[in-house]
């Protein structure tokens, strides 16, 4: 039933019951014998009566036998002259004890409205908003309070969760020593007063998702032991205008009052992102929330001992205004660790788990360049996953390998199976790249080559580089390409037709050689960067691109970058044409197989490896 019927209802219900109860009380049922004029001075002539009250017009009659009666006066009269005019034996009124009750039912007449028309409809009114409140707080929306910021407090006692310290944090060296000053002050706040040093008050975290900064963050709490109010920026935005700031406001009044303290805002980017770049003019709800956090920084006292730690992954695209003295002033860079910090973090990770003999960090940390803190923790657990499924008493180097593809690729879909067809194409399809690889220059080594699908691949050729590099050369850029028509290509020459299979090696060649044209000057057009990345927001985020070169010039770089894709594919086909038994052997064995590993790939094409090398 519709809770608003329902409740009217309930309403009427209501009325009728209190209405009763009224009338209950207004109209005593019991009424007694009403008698006449003449018939009570009869009874008193007769000694019967006991006791008159008069209650205005009202003559309660008592006998002397107890029994009750009432009686009407005319009003205006009094009660003796009444009776003694209607002919009463003044001896016998004598003996009957007369009472006034003072307007008792003048009360009633005026209290009764007044109760029915005054405090009645306040009564059901209240019960009324009573009922709706409550179901609106029991309800999805807590109508009431939502705008106390949802922060998550893990306090100096912990909260359930174990204390974070520097100890916990692998690597970040240079950021750790940054940090370090901050734990000092909340430590001993009144040393650096005293010297009328300036603390800085926010602390921006900078560094790609999962590399640490919440971790670190929350560290730097548990080592000056205080307490740490989380929150991420993308709660902030509601539906609601005005929401956003009072969550603000009621934030940095929970810290103030747990002072000194941590207030730590991930993604400050989904609030603070530049002013005016959102559609909808200049008042949206973003931006009050982030003039309040601006407006709750300024009203800092250097005394107050909260520090607040932001973290963002896009630093280029925060407001100005956040970054200026007194706020977000200061900036730690957190970069993606290195093999050595790897190494560390995998250890911290695969604590409390039972290790095999075999377990080698240092070959774990190398074959992992560009994985984050996140994914490395990651591999640790599904390593212990991976073991545990197989009912192992201990986590071998296996296990850790096997979790790396797991991370990088998602997880093996044995369950995807492929018609005998093709199961043929992808293998020639894959091995096709992995030829190709080899056989260009400036590469890197194939690790494997597998049909088994994972993710969203049906099968993969995984290149796992053997050092790490920060810049690319354009052979390097030209060889990656050919290697992405590698695919395409093999199933041209083999089956002289292609499939839908190489839909996303093209995409990703095409951006490729785009953004040799366009962004690295690796083309006849010059060492000049084409195109401005600008971020618009509309409905969340996308990037647009600002054209700001002529239509000439564009079409000469779709020109460049059809010479290149199609540069790559002949260097592509030219290898696969002249290795074509190569092709075969890799395919055969592929299709049988399913996986290949490194030694293997090798073992086939070595000697005709250092043959092309030589000539
Ligand atoms: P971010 O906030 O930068 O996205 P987090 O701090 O949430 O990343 O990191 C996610 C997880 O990755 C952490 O909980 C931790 O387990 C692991 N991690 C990241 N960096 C490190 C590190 N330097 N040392 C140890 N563990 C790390
Ligand atoms: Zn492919």
């Amino acid at each position: 039933m519709n809770p608003l019927l329902k409740n009217f209802i309930f309403v009427i219900l209501i009325l009728l019951v209190v209405g009763g109860i009224f009338s209950l009380l207004y109209f005593p049922t019991s009424t007694p014998n009403e008698i006449s004029a003449t018939q009570l001075i009869s009874d008193i002539n007769n000694n019967k009566v006991k006791k008159i009250t008069v209650s205005g017009d009202i003559l309660n009659i008592v006998y002397t036998d107890n029994k009750t009666a009432i009686s009407m006066k005319e009003s205006g009269t009094g009660l003796t002259d009444l009776l003694i005019n209607l002919g009463v034996n003044k001896d016998s009124l004598q003996k009957v004890e007369i009472s006034e009750q003072p307007a008792q039912q003048d009360l009633w007449s005026w209290l009764t409205p007044l109760l029915v028309f005054g405090i009645l409809p306040l009564i059901v009114f209240g019960f009324f908003f009573w009922t709706m409140i409550r179901q609106a707080k029991s309800g999805a929306v807590q109508v009431f309070d939502f705008t106390k910021a949802k922060a998550r407090l893990f306090g100096a006692e912990g909260h359930g969760k174990e204390k974070i310290t520097f100890k916990d944090v692998a690597g970040l060296k240079e950021a750790k020593e940054e940090l370090v000053e901050i734990v000092d002050f909340l430590k001993f706040p009144k040393k650096y007063l005293a010297m009328g040093a300036k603390i800085p008050r926010g602390v921006l975290l900078v560094g790609a998702a999962g590399v640490g900064k919440t971790l670190l963050a929350r560290a730097v709490a548990g080592e000056a032991n205080v307490p740490f109010l989380s929150v991420s920026g993308s709660e902030f935005v509601e539906m609601f205008v005005g929401v956003g700031s009072a969550r603000v406001r009621d934030l940095f009044a929970t810290a103030k009052k747990s002072a000194p303290s941590i207030i730590f805002i991930d993604e400050l980017d989904a609030i603070g992102r530049h002013r005016g770049a959102g559609i909808g003019g200049g008042h949206d709800e973003r931006e009050q929330t982030l003039n309040q956090i601006l407006v709750e920084m300024d009203g800092f006292e250097k005394e107050t001992g909260v520090i607040i730690l932001a973290a963002t992954n896009r630093p280029d695209i925060l407001d100005p205004a956040l970054l200026r003295p007194g706020r977000f002033d200061r900036k730690i860079v957190l970069d993606p660790p290195d093999v050595h910090d790897r190494e560390e973090i995998l250890k911290i990770h695969s604590k409390g788990k039972p290790l095999g003999k075999d377990v080698d960090f240092k070959e774990t940390a190398e074959r992992t360049p560009g994985f984050t803190g996140a994914d490395l923790a990651n591999v640790a657990n599904e390593a212990a996953l991976l073991a545990a499924r197989q009912n192992k008493t201990v986590v071998d180097q296996k296990e850790f390998l096997e979790a790396i593809e797991k991370v990088l690729l998602g997880p093996e879909r044995k369950s995807h199976i492929l018609s005998k067809k093709e199961k043929e194409i992808a293998a020639y399809h894959e091995a096709g790249h992995a030829l190709v690889s080899t056989f260009m220059p400036d590469t890197e080594p194939v690790r494997k080559i597998s049909i088994i699908a994972r993710g969203m691949a049906a099968g993969y050729t995984l290149q796992v580089p053997s050092e790490e590099r920060k810049m690319k050369t354009k052979t390097g850029f030209m060889s990656e390409i050919a290697t992405l028509l590698g695919g395409y290509c093999a199933e041209k020459i083999k089956f002289g037709e292609m499939t839908t299979g190489a839909s996303n090696d093209l995409s990703r060649a095409s951006e490729m050689a785009r953004k040799l044209v366009k962004e690295y000057g690796m083309s006849s057009l010059g060492p000049i960067s084409f195109g401005e990345k600008e971020e618009l927001v509309f409905l969340g985020k996308e990037i647009s691109e600002q054209r700001n070169y002529s239509e000439k010039v564009a079409e000469r770089i779709d020109e460049e970058v059809d010479v290149i894709i199609k540069g790559a594919q002949k260097q592509a086909e030219i290898v696969l044409l002249k290795h074509k038994n190569l092709l075969d052997k890799v395919g055969k064995d592929l299709i049988e197989k399913e996986t290949i590993e490194k030694e293997e790939f090798e073992r086939i094409i070595g000697v005709h490896k250092n043959n092309s090398k030589k000539s």
